[in-house]
């Protein structure tokens, strides 16, 4: 069974369970005179960081997880090409959009089922954990009965009802930051997904919007650490919208590394000329693989390291 059905609890207790919460935490504190942090998320004296287990790949321990793969689930031969270069280049995760906001509704939308099912086909040949974002309440349980982590976009960062049904949910959660939201509004996002029962969340930075212009968004990498002091919650970095620049991704990414990510999320394509959707921003598989190398080498002058899958495939 995909939904959790015995934290269905009436609102109302909930809001009484909040109230105290919120009342007594003592780590509800101010920060910098200014945030307040929320409860379940926020780090609490002497606890251990959350460790999200993506169907065995595990998010937020020692190891760095590079999920990686299409903007796009676009056909068949598309995903499954760029799914075996990322899994050669030795990415843990794939990633791949079968339901896409786009900002014009007459963009490619995305495969729907189609592409849960290709991601599904994918994910057995490979041994790949798959990623897929979610947009609706509606699509919740069909996206959770093939995926093993679902994403929330950052358009839908502040879908309250999205957030309690993924809640809800048993598959954990990747979110990500909101394009003009502050760190609390973030970590209250979260706040409702752990509120519902799930704590199985990874917050995901992905730029914000500023003044300039220069980049797709601006890519705030002061989030990682202030996150992880903020909240015991895994945090990675999406260079890749957080840039909207290939040639600046890998600078970027193996910055995130360097600034304490737990992990990083990327778009590859195999043929990124070609791509329907964010083909400008997605590495080749050689770029993908020229990369892999030089994160190792961060992540080992940080004392981490980056995740070798060990999930064989089927
Ligand atoms: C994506 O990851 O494909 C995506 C749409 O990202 P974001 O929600 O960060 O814009
Ligand atoms: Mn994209």
């Amino acid at each position: 069974m995909i939904r959790n059905t015995n934290v269905e609890v009436q609102q109302e207790p909930i809001n009484k369970i909040n109230e105290t919460i919120m009342e007594t935490n003592p780590c509800n504190n101010n920060i910098n005179g200014k945030s307040v942090i929320p409860s379940r998320v926020s780090r609490k004296p002497s606890q251990n960081d959350t460790i999200v287990n993506i169907n065995g790949v595990l998010v937020g321990g020692a190891e760095i997880v590079v999920i990686a793969g299409p903007c796009a689930v676009e056909s068949r031969e598309q995903l499954f090409e760029t799914a075996r270069s990322v899994k050669a280049g030795g990415a843990g995760i794939l990633r791949g959009g079968a339901f896409k906001p786009r900002s014009s509704p007459y963009n490619f939308q995305g495969l729907g089922e189609e592409g849960l099912k290709l991601l599904g086909i994918i994910s057995k040949e490979t041994g790949l954990p798959i990623v897929t974002e979610v947009m609706d309440t509606r699509q919740v349980e069909l996206v959770a009965s093939y995926a093993d982590m679902i994403q929330i976009g950052s358009r839908n960062m502040q879908n309250y009802p999205l957030l309690k049904e993924a809640g809800m949910c048993k598959k954990p959660v990747l979110l990500k930051r909101g394009m003009m939201a502050t760190i609390d509004e973030f970590l209250l996002a979260a706040e409702y997904i752990l509120n519902q029962g799930n704590d199985q969340v990874v917050l995901c930075e992905r730029g914000i919007r500023t003044f300039e212009t220069s980049t797709r968004n601006t890519l705030d990498l002061s989030a990682v650490p202030m996150l992880k002091r903020l909240s015991h919650l895994p945090v990675i970095v999406d260079p890749s919208h957080g840039t909207g620049l290939r040639w600046m991704v890998p600078a970027m990414a193996k910055a995130a590394v360097a600034a304490g990510a737990d992990g990083l999320i990327m778009e590859v394509h195999y043929k990124p000329e070609e791509a329907i959707c964010d083909g400008y921003q997605s590495l080749s598989p050689d770029e993908f693989d020229l990369l892999m190398k030089d994160l190792k080498k961060i992540a080992n002058a940080i004392g981490r390291e980056i995740l070798v899958s060990k999930v064989t495939a089927s």
